[in-house]
């Protein structure tokens, strides 16, 4: 992997990764809000730096109805770089609430 560490002010020094504006915001809010998790596939053998993507259920339809992400629908997602760390939090919510 190249390095590409972001700094992040959670969780300091870590690897990029790459969540919707609705993912986070509802990651953030307390008490959390389910809205899904999409995530997209990556090459575990492979890994390249943001290859760590997800986005929420209601991105998941302008993706499918844009037959992928185009300019449009990704300002809508609002797609930002969290760290690693945060990722796998805001990850951890959803499936909490998801059972
Ligand atoms: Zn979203
Ligand atoms: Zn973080």
């Amino acid at each position: 992997m190249r390095d590409q560490r972001i700094k992040c002010n959670t969780h300091g020094v870590s690897f990029p990764a790459i969540a919707c504006r609705h993912l986070r915001e509802a990651g953030l809010s307390s008490p959390a809000v389910y809205v899904g998790w999409v995530q997209a596939e990556f090459d575990p053998n492979n890994r390249e730096p943001g290859d760590l993507m997800a986005w929420c259920n209601e991105c998941d339809k302008t993706y499918e109805s844009g037959g992928g992400w185009n300019e449009d629908n990704e300002i809508s997602a609002g797609f930002r770089v969290v760290c690693e760390q945060c990722f796998h939090e805001l990850f951890s919510a959803q499936q909490q609430l998801r059972s």
